[in-house]
């Protein structure tokens, strides 16, 4: 994983939200305004991220993995059937 350096620089998937409001702050750009207030809401959302779909994860359908990450139930289902799947192919 790269860290990127410039807040300017290629965008990282997920800034924190100093990032993007000091963008948001700089940014004439009508249309880009309108995308870093979207980012910039998601960035301030405290729900969990899923570690297999990276959406958010609701309480209720928030389930931790073997590692300890959130994750969705769906997702979790998902991943251990593909997994199991894959073991058995190398079986
Ligand atoms: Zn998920």
């Amino acid at each position: 994983m790269t860290i990127v350096s410039s807040p300017f620089g290629p965008a990282s998937p997920h800034r924190s939200w100093r990032q993007i409001a000091l963008e948001l702050a700089r940014t004439p750009n009508r249309q880009q305004v309108i995308s870093l207030i979207a980012e910039l809401t998601d960035a301030l959302d405290s729900r969990p991220r899923c570690s297999i779909c990276d959406q958010r994860c609701d309480l209720e359908s928030c389930k931790t993995d073997e590692a300890g990450l959130a994750v969705h139930e769906d997702c979790l289902v998902i991943k251990l059937t593909l997994k199991r799947v894959s073991d058995d192919n190398h079986s």
